[in-house]
């Protein structure tokens, strides 16, 4: 059901879980004054209790309060991205252990959206995770939320489609700014504040920098065939309305190879139409140009395909 912000505010406070809208995805957010209602959000979604949540701040003096040192450039980043869809892995004081799956650090961020952020300045911190069921792509409409989590879930409207990709959750690990899972905010826009390029630290069962990427992610029912050229294939086709393909695919269009930011909004909810036309079986064009956000997009393409 669609709810006011003051509704919104009441739930939080009572301690249940309501979904807002972001500009990145929709979040499923608790109180952090809460841990009852951090657990709710687990089982809501049937996330595992190890993937911690992002603390989503109202500003950023509210974050002196949860960390002490802050790693070279920090407040350079903040300044630049903030708010906005950067995470910030740092060491963490007073977040409940339900919201950071028993590590000694969280993730912060100062949401975008003024709705959103005014909730926050009344309600405290909200841990918030992407709205969606464990492994599916996450919700970037009120529709999404209600097709995972039932009719009677509470949600404030923020429009369809958001800003389409989650945010980029960055940590400084030896000696280094080092980003854990690709996002809305290219490593070309962060070099530009470091100096330097920071690299992906992939997740491995070894070296679990970010417990999220070790899930699966982003998957409709379909399966996914990724290929980079089509000759005689028949069905549906994600690909691009610039681009020429054969007559025998459906093409549906994420946009053009020349708006990265228009694909990255439209990409979950095209993922989410697969499923609701009940396709079992979709090609996807991968011959993505390089770098920027088409990078993260190519990431989530890969994710959702693998069936793993
Ligand atoms: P989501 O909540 O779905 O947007 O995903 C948040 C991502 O941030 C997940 O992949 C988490 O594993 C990751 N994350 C959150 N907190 C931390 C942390 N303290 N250290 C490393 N990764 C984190
Ligand atoms: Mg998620």
């Amino acid at each position: 059901m669609l709810i006011t912000p003051e509704e919104a505010l009441s739930y939080l406070n009572a301690g249940d879980v309501v979904a807002l809208p972001t500009e990145t995805v929709y979040g499923l957010a608790a109180s952090i004054a809460h841990p009852e209602a951090i657990k709710k959000i687990y089982a809501l979604k049937g996330r595992p209790s190890n993937n911690p949540l992002i603390v989503h701040l109202a500003s950023v003096s509210q974050l002196q309060q949860y960390t002490k040192a802050l790693p070279p450039h920090t407040e350079n980043l903040i300044t630049q991205f903030w708010p906005g869809p950067l995470s910030i892995v740092l060491d963490a004081h007073g977040i409940p252990e339900e919201a950071t799956g028993g590590l000694a650090t969280a993730a912060f961020r100062v949401p975008a959206l003024p709705i959103t952020q005014n909730i926050i300045a009344a309600a405290g911190p909200l841990v918030m995770p992407s709205a969606n069921l464990s492994g599916k792509p996450s919700g970037t409409s009120p529709q999404d939320l209600f097709d995972d989590f039932g009719d009677d879930l509470p949600v404030i409207d923020g429009g369809e489609r958001p800003g389409g990709i989650e945010s980029t959750v960055i940590h400084y690990l030896d000696g280094e700014w080092r980003i854990i899972r690709l996002g809305a905010i290219s490593a070309e826009q962060l070099s530009k504040v470091l100096g330097y390029l920071p690299l992906f630290a992939a997740t491995t069962q070894d070296q679990p920098t970010c417990p999220g990427q070790l899930y699966r992610h982003y998957a409709p029912k379909a399966r996914l065939q990724l290929q980079k050229s089509f000759s005689n294939e028949t069905g549906v086709l994600i690909g691009f309305s610039d681009r020429r393909y054969p007559s025998t695919l459906e093409l549906i269009a994420v946009g053009t190879t020349e708006t990265p930011y228009t694909v990255g909004e439209n990409l979950y909810a095209t993922l989410r139409e697969c499923d609701r036309r009940g396709l079992t079986n979709v090609w996807v064009d991968i011959d993505l140009p390089e770098g920027g956000l088409w990078e993260t997009i190519k990431e989530r393409i890969n994710k959702a395909a693998s069936h793993g």
